[in-house]
């Protein structure tokens, strides 16, 4: 039998998640594991932002060098087309991918190493289906529930992108005629207008209005107006007890899982990840139940819905799997 060595057993790709403030990186093995996680600050200018991820992949090879390295995974804000490896519309709070036309080829020459570039969200999804709360399972729908409602969509173990690469913009279905909630899209009523972190603080001051005596809430304390409630008040009465909190984390279940029935009934995914920072003050149970009552499809015993396990971690584990893939290790 022919011998190896072992740091080529190893294969390591390089995970990257560029985010408007800060970029973190890791080494990611083929069982998804990470080693050598380590972040800086996202430059504004084009250069720096590239120098800054030259100097993250150089400080990978110089602490294992010992290692092949398959290739570098981008997970990133914005449009991605990952064919070319290009940000197409460059997002508000990612100034310094104006000026680039392919990352992919500008980092693919610069560090003499593969490059994949992937969505944020997408690159997430994959992390989860491949290394984390949906291995082994081969159609995954992610949810993100954070400051707005994020999708990624896994058929037949492959990103869905669509002709625009736009596919995956779950949080932006309609759920309501109403033309109550103005979403960041422009659009009236999307999903996540209701089932984000920013959603539950809109349904928090409706319900505040139109319950009689709301200033004798423990939510109104120190207030002057309901509009002064956040999010983070309501999860922290929702922790102490308080019950007009609790109705208002009830209705959120039902927004979470009025969406999210309309996705399943067109996807039909083996499994449903939820992820983000609101995933935390999800009742699975009481989710699975309304999801179930709203869906045709997960109307039986069918409907696997997780907490998903890799956490802010997720995109970089995604983005190193695609580097894995491009490499075809
Ligand atoms: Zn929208």
């Amino acid at each position: 039998m022919m011998q190896t060595s072992p740091s080529i057993n190893t294969q390591w790709a390089i995970g990257l998640d560029i985010g408007g403030t800060k970029m973190s990186s890791a080494l990611v093995n083929p069982e998804g594991q990470m080693n050598g996680f380590q972040h800086i600050a996202t430059p504004t200018e084009s250069e720096l932002f590239l120098n800054a991820i030259e100097t993250l992949v150089k400080e990978h090879q110089r602490v294992e060098p010992q290692h092949s390295f398959l290739g570098l995974g981008i997970a990133t804000a914005g449009i991605v087309d990952p064919i070319e490896g290009k940000i197409l519309g460059a997002t508000g709070n990612l100034p310094a991918v104006r000026g680039i036309s392919s990352l992919k080829q500008i980092l693919e020459s610069r560090l003499g190493i593969p490059v994949m570039v992937e969505n944020d969200a997408n690159a997430a999804a994959y992390g989860e289906a491949r290394g984390g709360a949906a291995k082994g399972f081969r159609n995954v729908l992610m949810i993100t529930l954070g400051t707005g409602v994020g999708t990624g969509i896994i058929i037949d173990g492959k990103i869905l992108h669509g002709a625009h690469f736009s596919a995956g913009e779950g949080g932006h279905i309609f759920i309501s005629q109403a033309k109550e909630r103005l979403c960041t899209c422009g659009k009236w009523d999307c999903w996540e207008t209701y089932a984000s972190g920013t959603g539950l603080g809109k349904t928090a001051h409706r319900m505040l209005k139109a319950t009689p005596n709301a200033d004798t809430s423990q939510l109104m304390v120190g207030k002057t107006s309901v509009e002064e409630v956040t999010t983070h008040d309501v999860i922290a009465a929702f922790r102490s007890g308080d019950p007009l909190a609790e109705k208002m984390l009830d209705a959120w279940h039902v927004h979470v899982a009025t969406g999210l029935a309309s996705l399943l009934n067109v996807l039909d995914p083996d499994i449903t990840v939820v992820g983000g920072g609101m995933a935390q003050f999800v009742d699975f149970p009481t989710l699975l139940r309304l999801t179930q009552e709203r869906s045709m499809v997960a109307g039986g015993d069918g409907l696997n819905l997780v907490p998903a396990t890799l956490g802010n971690q997720a995109g970089i584990v995604g983005a190193a799997f695609l580097a894995r893939d491009q490499a075809g290790a």
